[in-house]
């Protein structure tokens, strides 16, 4: 988990007085990058665009007051990961609830305190990244760094539906160490270890297009979900992680197959369409995988 660094974050102020907003970005200076919009719709545009760690709303604007701005903000997917605080001349218990029904984590009253100000935004700031820290530490996988099972699974679902509707192809990769269970009879499971992260590394290298997704599945098995590729392109890929492995030099005493650490990589390709599912996929590079055992493993084996 990083330490927090304030200047990595970006503040979105939204207010139609232009002066308040002079003010604040003054107040905020050392806090991150500071945008601001004038107006509510002008807000939504800067919030979709940027997605801002913590917005600073006004709540009296027109035409759309920052309630509306507020509702907005959280109905949208784009936007409702950004902390909301509510900036408000109406004092009162009312007011208060109003803003935290509407969605935001805090509310600064004016006129504006300084202090205040920066007290409020330092700690919802904070509050922010730890979500954020959390929410990677609930996607990747502890040994290797690499996404977990769990982030694949979501991550296979997206992708099948996404390329059944343009009826494009999507292909996968089930990666597995070979005769794994004699290398860690042989030189131990902190060896064992260190040979999943090497492994987990070179495929994360080899693995650059935009959408591919290496995952760790479970003990030493990997998946690499690749969008978009034919036949040619991903036995290609089949034949260069095996080929990365075998350069990685690991010694690998007690395998049959080879003097270093090897892989096997079962690849299966699809078209989605509405009658089949993700697991149709994983279970046909499963049955690849298994043939590539078969057929002497360190290599890939493609099914379609
Ligand atoms: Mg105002």
């Amino acid at each position: 988990m990083s330490a927090y660094s304030p200047k990595d974050s970006s503040i979105l102020i939204i207010d139609d007085d232009i002066n308040l907003i002079r003010l604040m970005s003054q107040m905020l200076k050392d806090f991150g990058r500071i945008l601001f919009a004038t107006n509510g719709e002008m807000g939504l545009h800067i919030a979709q665009e940027q997605k801002p760690d913590l917005i600073l709303l006004d709540v009296e604007m027109a035409p759309m007051d920052g309630y509306e701005v507020c509702r907005r903000l959280k109905s949208d997917e784009a936007t409702s990961a950004s902390a909301i605080i509510f900036v408000t001349a109406k004092v009162g218990m009312e007011s208060e609830i109003a803003c935290l029904d509407a969605g935001a984590v805090d509310f600064i009253c004016k006129p504006l305190n300084p202090l205040v100000v920066q007290a409020r935004v330092r700690t919802h700031l904070r509050l922010q990244q730890n979500t954020a820290a959390l929410e990677s530490l609930a996607q990747h996988d502890s040994l290797s760094g690499l996404y977990n099972r769990r982030y694949f699974n979501m991550a296979i679902e997206a992708e099948y539906r996404r390329l059944q509707r343009h009826q494009l192809p999507l292909g996968l990769a089930m990666v597995d160490i070979d005769h794994f269970k004699k290398y860690n009879d042989t030189y131990g499971h902190i060896a064992g270890d260190g040979a999943i992260c090497a492994v987990a590394k070179a495929l994360e290298h080899a693995t650059k297009r935009p959408g591919e997704v290496v995952a760790r599945y479970g003990g030493e098995e990997f998946v690499v979900l690749l969008p978009q590729v034919d036949a040619e392109i991903l036995s290609q890929y089949g034949q260069m992680i095996c080929d990365k492995v075998q350069a990685l030099e690991l010694p690998h005493a007690t395998s049959d197959t080879s003097a270093w650490l090897s892989i096997s990589v079962g690849l299966a390709l699809v078209i989605p369409n509405s009658q089949s599912l993700p697991e149709d996929l994983i279970k046909q590079a499963d049955q690849a995988l298994y043939l590539a055992k078969q057929n002497g493993r360190n290599q890939y084996h493609l099914l379609r």
